[in-house]
């Protein structure tokens, strides 16, 4: 019986599909694990919301119309690809419209303005990992599972105002964290928690830096003392170079927080060079593994 959070990278949620997550989240569960899942945003979906921040600011509004439409369509599609029953399916479409409804508002009153802080960009950034979340949830409960949504702020991730790359504040965001969530882990509901995102303590939504959804999973598994902190993707691991680079590449089976902190710091962006951290403080040994290819045990840090 283990404690575990687990990650899923945009990569891993192929097509915006969420049942392989689902079915690895129940096997565990079947098995009496207690879980927490961290949730990225679908592969690319960071990169377009950014470029969507700055066509607002240049008053592009036929862009904020037509970027959001085709965002709540790819949602959507993951939503009925995810999900069996009318009833979650239903219920998730609804979560679904009501965050694109805000990110709408949101672009619209940038456009207005014609002004991005900061701050504003922060926000908009933090809404790939709103939407997939709900998927996550979503399809979790269709696989007969209790789960409760969080967002990093309501899950307690509390950082300083470095909007763009803030940093949490651990002491008392493993305070609030533990608090939030331990006593659901304890009764067997699974928490499922948007990765990237913090709160300022007046509170604004922060992000952890781009790839931060592994910072977020390490914060949380310090905070909850998980026993591991696995990080799903679609490679085996942490390998010698990009495998996408270098086919030849090789997996290290392996490796200590030093050298894998070194290894991200200069380029391996399997992991968040920040995200080891938090995990090397609790000593919890983090796993990399490709969802698709699961006999493989990937690297343990
Ligand atoms: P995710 O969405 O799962 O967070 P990322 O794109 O952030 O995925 O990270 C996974 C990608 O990191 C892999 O697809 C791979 O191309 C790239 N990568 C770069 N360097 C390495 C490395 N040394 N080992 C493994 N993967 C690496
Ligand atoms: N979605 C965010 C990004 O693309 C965070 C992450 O994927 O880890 O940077
Ligand atoms: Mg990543």
């Amino acid at each position: 019986m283990l404690k575990i959070v687990m990650k899923f990278g945009g990569t891993s949620l192929v097509d915006g599909n969420f049942k392989r997550l689902a079915e690895i989240v129940a096997e565990h569960a079947r098995k009496k694990d207690k879980i927490v899942v961290v949730v990225s945003a679908l592969a690319g979906v960071t990169d377009s919301l950014l470029e969507a921040s700055h066509k607002a600011k240049n008053g592009r509004i036929d862009h904020v119309l037509k970027f959001t439409k085709d965002l709540e369509r790819k949602h959507i599609l993951g939503v009925n690809k995810s999900i069996t029953s009318d009833y979650w399916r239903n219920k998730v479409k609804r979560k679904v419209k009501e965050v694109i409804e805000d990110l709408k508002n949101v672009l619209t009153g940038i456009a207005y303005l014609g002004e991005l802080t900061p701050k504003s960009k922060d926000y908009v950034l933090s809404f790939g990992e709103r939407l997939s979340t709900w998927i996550a949830w979503g399809t979790i409960r269709d696989y007969g599972l209790k789960s409760q949504y969080f967002t990093g702020e309501t899950a307690g991730i509390l950082t300083n105002s470095n909007f763009g790359e803030a940093t949490p504040l651990l002491n008392v965001t493993k305070h609030q964290v533990k608090r939030r969530l331990e006593s659901l882990i304890q009764k067997g509901v699974i928490p499922v928690v948007t990765g990237y995102i913090g709160v300022t303590q007046d509170g604004a939504t922060t992000t952890l830096g781009r790839g931060g959804s592994d910072y977020s999973a390490t914060i949380v598994g310090a905070s909850i003392k998980a026993d591991e902190v696995w990080i799903w993707t679609n490679v085996d691991g942490l390998m010698s170079a990009d495998p996408q680079i270098v086919p030849s590449a090789r997996l290290i089976p392996e490796v200590s927080y030093q050298e894998a902190t070194e290894m991200a710091v200069f380029g391996a962006k399997v992991m968040h060079p920040k995200a080891l951290e938090p995990a090397m403080e609790e000593n919890i040994p983090v796993r990399i593994r490709n969802i698709l290819n699961l006999k493989n045990p990937g690297t343990l840090i």
